[in-house]
């Protein structure tokens, strides 16, 4: 596509290249700190954790029943056993299994050393201090090996990974009670803007609340993230000039949102310019072409443009990925489905698009998806109600109710 907004009608770059771009230019921070796992949470796993013992630790019963000793029975047929105790899950039967003899044993117990099977409770009759097992009882059955979740000494967790609750229940599992995790990416970010608003205050002629701040405020809680919200900085040169220069000192990374275009008082760029570089400007998505990205000094900036819509899809598909290099984790991919979709879509060939749609799926699992309303950059009630993108090629001119589209879930959950 031409950028007809710009005197050299050069064709804008595609978000590929974009990100191309930024893969080239991030190199991940330095620095690890050693942390509780109670505070680990979301942080990035530095190194990685090998396990200091088997688990499971002991053999185990799978579930509650007896156990016994394979060795009792005879091919196939019925058996009765003699009750010897009780293996309680943290109390194990203190005795030795003789032969002839069981143990009621219950789920997570300790098996006696003597026994190599363990049979389901609702599976034998016991009378008294015999316990009555029915033919083809199976055996060497519920009984969890040692070590055949993890060996001791095998890795339980490779780095570099942002840890979930599921890694710190394996963590702990381990009794593993400390790890070492990258520092947190440092990242101021604030909105540029005269009319911008503080929220508390009445409204002026001209004048909007700050949407973005409190938006961005939400897209970027990660706890592998310090953030630092620094306000609205005025449609002024020189004030943004002073801004970005000391908040380059203090953080490794700047977002901005607005001021980004090409305005009489759109600065970002040009002051990013004359303090920093700029990497690129401009990308051929819609919403969201006004996007710089450069640095100033070892801080990576993302100056995003001012309509919410647009700061939402390049944080999106842009910074976010760009925050996940530079803390050193893979770059994932988003999710994206084909869908049917049931509403007309407008769109000219040119830009890539990120039109906020509603996805559902039918009891066949076939997935439908509607447009959320206006699609305007301006629009976030039809964002807040959207939970996809539905992304729409550059050649695209537009899609008819019934044709087949990519849809990009921003949840799991529909
Ligand atoms: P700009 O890129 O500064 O020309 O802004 C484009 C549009 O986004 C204008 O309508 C701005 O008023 C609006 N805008 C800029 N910053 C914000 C903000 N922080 N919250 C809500 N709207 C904004
Ligand atoms: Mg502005």
């Amino acid at each position: 596509m031409i950028d007809a907004c710009s005197q050299e009608f050069k064709p804008l770059q595609s978000i590929d290249d974009a990100l191309d771009k930024i893969k080239a230019a991030i190199k991940p921070v330095d620095g690890t700190e050693k942390v509780m796992l109670n505070e680990a949470l979301g942080r990035i796993l530095a190194e990685p954790v090998l396990s200091p013992i088997n688990i499971p630790h002991d053999r185990n019963a799978a579930m509650d029943g007896y156990a016994f000793a394979s060795r009792d029975i005879i091919d196939g047929q019925a058996f009765t056993l003699t009750l010897a105790g009780v293996s309680w899950a943290g109390r194990p039967f203190a005795g030795r299994l003789q032969p002839g003899q069981c143990v009621r044993i219950f789920t997570g117990a300790v098996v006696p050393e003597q026994a190599d099977s363990v049979i389901m409770q609702e599976h034998v009759q016991a009378d008294g201090q015999a316990v009555h097992f029915p033919a083809n009882t199976q055996v060497r059955q519920n009984v969890r090996k040692i070590g055949e979740d993890v060996k001791q000494g095998a890795c339980l967790i490779a780095e570099p990974k942002q840890l979930t609750a599921v890694d710190l229940g394996l963590l702990a599992s381990a009794g593993v009670e400390q790890v070492i995790v990258k520092r947190r990416l440092k990242i101021a970010y604030f909105s540029t803007g005269d009319e911008l608003t503080a929220l508390g205050k009445p409204l002026e002629p001209g004048k909007i609340y700050d949407s973005n701040r409190a938006m961005l405020g939400g897209l970027l809680a990660d706890q592998s993230y310090s953030l630092t919200d620094l306000g609205v900085i005025a449609d002024n040169r020189q004030l943004l000039e002073d801004s970005f220069i000391k908040a380059s000192k203090d953080y490794d990374v700047i977002i901005t949102t607005g001021g980004a275009s090409v305005g009489e008082a759109d600065y970002v760029k040009e002051t990013l310019q004359s303090c920093g570089e700029v990497n690129f400007w401009k990308i051929a998505i819609k919403p969201g072409k006004p996007l710089a990205f450069g640095r100033i000094g070892q801080c990576c900036f993302f100056g995003l443009p001012g309509n919410p819509v647009a700061v939402a899809v390049t944080f999106q598909q842009v910074v976010a990925p760009a925050l996940r290099q530079l803390s050193g984790v893979a770059c994932l991919t988003a999710l994206r489905l084909t869908a049917i979709c049931t509403s007309a879509l407008k769109k000219s060939a040119g830009r890539k698009e990120y039109q906020r749609g509603i996805l559902s799926q039918d009891k066949n699992g076939e997935f439908f998806v509607a447009s959320a309303g206006q699609q305007g950059s301006h629009i976030l009630s039809s964002m807040s109600r959207s939970n996809c993108y539905i992304v729409l090629p550059e050649e695209s001119k537009g899609v008819q109710a019934g044709d087949k589209v990519t849809v990009e879930p921003f949840s799991l959950l529909l």
